[in-house]
């Protein structure tokens, strides 16, 4: 028999709990164990006025930002939306039915003020990485680091080429905020002062982008993510945002490593990157100031393509300071005997120069095989190459192939990045738009790990 239609009828009076209506699997009842708020009245009170309206409770914005992150909701309009049906939601912000939820304008007046003057977001990153390392998912002995290149929200139409961008003829009074924090960080290593090239073209809405191709398709204006990540359990320990080149990225990776050690006493025992993170003067930071093994390939460029002897045929004596040559031959850095010794110095690129004598060179059989070009052969060795040698004495090792498969776990993040939480392109412009949708973005990640990796206690019946 067919049931009657079903009306909608308005009743007066429920008794309903949102608590009994959220099921036990769902993502935010697993990820709200491992929200810890507790602590945002208290760093956000000294940026708060004790007189006048009372403000939107923080820690609601908090977890409604949380839900648009965990969830993928990308717009703020329809996360307030989202939030106003969908009872899970309501339940993990701490809504009851009849409590109004705040509007999507409200999140951008606080982002622009207190949140950023407080560094609230940083905050709430910090206390879920400590809340990854008490549960023992994070032990900062193996640290993985990589960048991603995100779109930033702006347009090439809207651009200025490089002979025609004048920063100087801005007027901060009157420019929009991402103008002014394009300024502001020009002298800012991750951002104008990551290098003295200047872009071939500059945004106007969002200058402090970096115009790029980078991914081998058209050119787009971008910002990069920088992740540092324990690959125990593949935890984000940190994330910096900084422009689309290598300089900028090779800079927050120290920025992070003396970041986690200053915040949680972390010391990695090695750092696993790739080549781009290979260059001499990273590979003498990690293995010489900061005691971490580089598990990371060498960039060298001593190799020949035209059948003559590389630098590797020539054989290095650390004690006499010289090369010796396949002719038996030596190579040093200068032949002439001062009563003071003088210093040694490099150019520009950090490099050492070692010469061969032009009468040895002149007289000797393999010279078409080494020098044909040249009066006399000579090698370049880097100030950093004893720690240069180290990192490709690690290439060797079977740790190392370990290491290798290790560095997948940060790409997958980026991966998961952009496929699961849709964090394709920016929907917030500047330095700090970026770096808080980056603390959010990994924040939300950290979460969905914890409660991946400790699921809700089974109740037994
Ligand atoms: S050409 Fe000069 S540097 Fe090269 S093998 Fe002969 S002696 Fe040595």
């Amino acid at each position: 028999m067919m049931g009657s239609r079903q009306e909608a009828q308005g009743a007066l009076f429920y008794e309903f709990s949102i608590e009994a209506h959220v099921p036990p699997d769902h993502m935010l009842r697993s990820v709200d164990r491992f929200v810890d708020l507790t602590g945002i009245r208290q760093h956000l009170a000294p940026f708060y006025s004790s007189t006048g309206r009372p403000s939107v409770d923080p820690e609601l914005m908090i977890r409604m930002l949380l839900v648009g992150y965990i969830m993928g909701i990308r717009s703020e309009r329809r996360l307030c939306e989202e939030v106003h049906l969908n009872l899970a939601y309501r339940w993990f912000c701490r809504l009851d039915l009849s409590d109004p939820v705040p509007d999507h304008s409200t999140f951008s007046k606080n982002r622009h003020g207190r949140f950023r003057d407080s560094d609230l977001l940083r905050h709430v990153f910090e206390t879920v990485v400590a809340r990854c390392i008490a549960e023992g998912l994070a032990s900062g002995q193996r640290l993985a680091a990589d960048a991603s290149i995100i779109q930033a929200d702006a347009n090439r139409q809207n651009s200025t080429p490089k002979s025609d961008w004048q920063p100087g003829s801005i007027n901060p009074e009157d420019a929009p905020r991402a103008v002014r924090e394009y300024l502001e960080t020009l002298d800012d290593a991750a951002f104008g002062a990551a290098s003295p090239v200047e872009p071939k073209f500059t945004s106007h809405s969002d200058p402090a982008s970096q115009w790029t191709g980078a991914r081998g398709g058209p050119a787009y204006f971008a910002y990069s993510t920088n992740y540092l990540i324990d690959t125990d359990n593949g935890v984000i320990l940190d994330v910096e945002a900084t422009r689309s080149i290598r300089q900028a990225e090779l800079g927050s990776v120290r920025t992070m490593i003396d970041r986690v050690n200053y915040t949680f006493g972390l010391l990695p025992e090695r750092l696993i990157a790739d080549t781009a993170y290979g260059a001499g003067s990273m590979l003498d930071w990690l293995d010489r100031q900061r005691g971490i093994a580089p598990h990371i390939p060498v960039v060298d460029k001593s190799a020949r393509k035209d059948g003559t002897f590389e630098r590797a045929n020539f054989t290095y004596d650390a004690e006499t300071d010289v090369y010796t040559c396949p002719g038996g031959r030596e190579l040093k850095q200068s032949r002439r005997t001062f009563t003071k010794p003088r210093e040694k110095k490099a150019d520009k690129d950090g490099m050492l120069r070692y010469r061969a004598s032009k009468a040895d060179c002149d007289t000797c059989t393999l010279k078409s095989r080494c020098c044909p070009k040249e009066p006399a052969r000579k090698i370049l060795r880097s100030i950093f190459e004893p720690s240069r040698d180290r990192a490709r004495a690690i290439v060797q090792t079977t740790d190392y192939v370990i290491s290798c498969k290790l560095r997948k776990k940060v790409e997958m993040l980026f991966a998961h990045l952009k496929r699961i939480l849709g964090l394709t392109r920016l929907r917030l412009r500047g330095p700090n738009g970026a770096r808080d949708e980056f603390h959010l973005a990994a924040t939300a990640q950290n979460l969905r790990k914890l409660a991946k990796l400790l699921p809700v206690p089974e109740v037994a019946s």
